[in-house]
């Protein structure tokens, strides 16, 4: 249906919208507020693990719109949306649909860190998420805006404790109720829209922002402590005015790596895929953000913007004097339009029209949407526990950028996991959290509820510790497994495939491990390899692979009737060879953190001199709280396992 659907593009139906009347006499399991990347994910999610559940968002139309970048994963990101995926959510196969550029990106270094991404079709995708979202089972959309909180006190002896129950729309301000309720207003709560020196209201151009009363409850009744965040986004400009040959043409990965586990290819042809084109500002771009800054309201407000996706005008004003990178994305397969990644901005219209034709290959370029800059109120994510909760309100769940985030993975990833947990709350099943050690999905969280922000947060390889074992190409089995046997949330179907892959990766490890000889015998066999002389050792084909030169592909043709039934796998075999050995000792180390817990830490330790890798922030938390023992260490905010094994390794080196 969906496909069907997807194919003619502009005649997708939307059902009747619905009337807060219709749905008012009912009972929901969840209702989720909002359908950005969060909300839809949320939604979908709390439906699979069996939740009768109401979408309500301001306008179906812009149900899974990309608000600013027209792509998807990347560095870190790219790890998400595998997650999301390997626990049945939508944006990978919805990337896989809408795709029109894919690469994987870090590929000089190793497959831990590389970052699967796409350039989309911003029509393409936002049709794909509609069209499985209006025909999720268990699922009603309703097009309004949500203007109040419902809630109860349950215990009069805890004031601040309170319970959902559900909300009160704007239109006639009729209750909907339910069970739990998801809200996931990105960058809408109070949103505040800069251009130049004009301030308006809105949550994204041509929307306007959440009720305030939203807000209110948020604030007022809950005693939520709330911050303020901001971010911008570029002009998008006219293709047929850019001198593309003034560019640096940037092709896709000749074969495009599908996001979803349950595509073997992408929908858009290798052949037909789009390039992106580079090109460096000039000493004019400086100049002109320079001359206009009195004219620029949103640059000159302390509100924290994202530090690693900045204005022109930010990266102008921290590094004076440098050519900065601009990459012009295609907005779709037919669209007339380029996004100029690194040209965010919040000048007046004709200063950012000055601005651009400072860059030779844009010196005739035209506008059709000028850049803008918003402001949003956020809610301080340690409000929250691991599922997503907050903690002072039953039933109460917040996911996406309403807790700080950037970006429309890291908003997926907890949508999903909103979703799940506002679902299982209603049923009455106990919520779950994902560890650190598991997922991404576990790092976000738990850097947001326990460390909180201060700036809005987006992922990095570098924050997940275990980052060796949580790969993009394995995480159908961290947890699709788990999403089917235990969460609930992920289909049969995608349990039968994910267990008969793993099935077979296993029987090819055994079989690779059973095939030893020593390195003389392996010459023989497969010619020049860089193996020690060492005649006695004996060397088996899994230590082998674990060499640069050998692929699977070499041992399979070297002992067919062994390994040859496995060669579908040959890429992931090599990953799980090369990356073994260290997952393995991690694993062990995770486990002497267990066994070491009660270890006591002496209390005259200077931990600002350690000579131990451990960042500024967990010597000072250290030095602080001076724990008693190793487990009290572990349990400090912001102290990392990785730094944990460097503290225990230390305490024992020097008994
Ligand atoms: P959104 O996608 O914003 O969705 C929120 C949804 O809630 C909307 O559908 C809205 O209609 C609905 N809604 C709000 N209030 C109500 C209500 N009261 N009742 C019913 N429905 C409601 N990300 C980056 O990674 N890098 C960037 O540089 C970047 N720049 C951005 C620039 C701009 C101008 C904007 C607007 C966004 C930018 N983003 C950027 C952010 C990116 O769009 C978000 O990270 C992502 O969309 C967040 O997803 P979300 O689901 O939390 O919220």
């Amino acid at each position: 249906l969906v496909r069907q659907i997807l194919f003619r593009p502009y005649s997708l139906q939307f059902p009747s919208r619905r009337t807060t009347c219709d749905i008012a006499h009912k009972k929901y399991d969840v209702i989720v507020v909002g359908g950005g990347h969060a909300g839809t994910e949320a939604a979908a999610a709390a439906t699979r693990v069996g939740a009768e559940t109401l979408l309500i968002t301001q306008n179906i139309r812009t149900i899974g719109a990309l608000s600013c970048n027209p792509s998807l994963g990347g560095v870190g990101k790219g790890h998400l949306v595998r997650e999301v995926d390997s626990l049945d959510g939508l944006c990978g196969r919805a990337g896989d649909w809408a795709g029109i550029h894919f690469s994987i990106l870090n590929r000089s270094k190793g497959p831990a860190v590389w970052g699967p991404r796409a350039q989309l079709d911003r029509d393409r995708y936002r049709q794909f998420i509609q069209a499985e979202l209006l025909s999720t089972p268990r699922l009603t959309v309703l097009e309004g805006s949500v203007e109040e909180l419902l809630v109860s006190n349950p215990n009069p002896d805890h004031p601040g404790q309170h319970r959902v129950t559900g909300v009160r729309m704007v239109d006639g301000g009729r209750p909907v109720f339910s069970s739990s309720v998801v809200i996931t207003t990105g960058t809408f709560l109070s949103g505040s829209l800069f251009m130049g020196r004009t301030t308006s209201p809105g949550g994204r151009i041509g929307d306007p922002p959440s009720c305030a009363g939203l807000s209110h409850s948020l604030r007022e009744t809950l005693g939520l402590k709330t911050g303020r965040l901001r971010t911008g986004t570029p002009p998008r400009i006219l293709k047929e005015t850019v001198q593309l040959s003034l560019t640096h043409t940037h092709a896709p990965d000749k074969q495009p790596t599908p996001f979803s586990f349950l595509n073997k290819e992408t929908c858009c042809k290798p052949e037909d895929q789009l390039p992106c084109y580079l090109l460096y500002t000039t000493p004019g771009v400086e100049r002109v953000v320079m001359e206009s800054l009195h004219l620029n309201t949103h640059i000159q407000q302390d509100t924290k913007g994202p530090r690693y996706c900045p204005s022109i005008e930010s990266r102008v004003l921290r590094f004076p004097g440098r050519k900065h990178q601009v990459w012009l994305e295609p907005e779709g397969m037919t669209s007339h339009l380029l996004y100029p990644q690194g040209l965010s901005m919040t000048l007046p219209p004709d200063q950012q029209l000055r601005l651009l034709r400072e860059i030779p290959a844009l010196q005739r370029a035209e506008i059709q949407t000028p850049g803008y800059g918003v402001q949003y109120d956020f809610v301080c994510p340690t409000q929250l526990s691991p599922s997503l909760q907050v903690k002072r309100v039953q039933g109460l769940f917040l996911a996406g950028q309403i807790n700080g985030t950037t970006g429309y993975e890291e908003a997926a990833a907890q949508g999903l996991w909103a979703g799940v947990n506002a679902g299982r709350t209603a049923l009455r099943l106990p919520p779950l959290s994902l560890s650190r050690t598991q997922s991404y999905i576990g790092v976000l969280i738990d850097d947001l509820v326990s460390r909180g922000v201060t700036e809005p947060y987006r992922m990095f390889t570098s924050r997940a510790e275990f980052r060796t074992a949580l790969r993009p190409d394995n995480a159908d089995l961290r947890l699709s497994p788990r999403g089917f046997e235990e969460i609930g949330c992920v289909s049969l179907r995608r349990y039968r495939e994910v267990m008969r892959v793993g099935d077979s990766l296993n029987e090819a490890l055994t079989a690779l491990q059973s095939i030893s000889m020593s390195p003389p015998r392996w010459r023989e066999r497969l010619g020049t390899i860089s193996l020690s002389e060492n005649k006695s050792t004996l060397v088996s084909a899994l230590e082998l692979l674990e060499y640069k030169d050998i692929t699977f592909e070499m041992l399979a043709s070297a002992f067919p009737d062994h390994l040859s039934a496995y060669l579908e796998f040959s890429q992931r075999l090599k990953i799980e060879a090369v990356y073994r050995p260290h997952c393995e000792r991690q694993k062990l180390e995770m486990e002497r953190i267990r066994e070491e817990e009660s270890l006591s830490l002496p209390q005259d330790i200077d931990y600002f001199s350690l000579p131990v890798s451990l960042s500024q922030e967990v010597r000072e938390v250290l030095d602080r709280v001076r724990p008693h023992t190793l487990g009290a260490a572990t349990r400090l905010q912001g102290m990392t396992p990785a730094a944990v094994v460097h503290l225990l390794n230390y305490v024992r080196k020097t008994e």
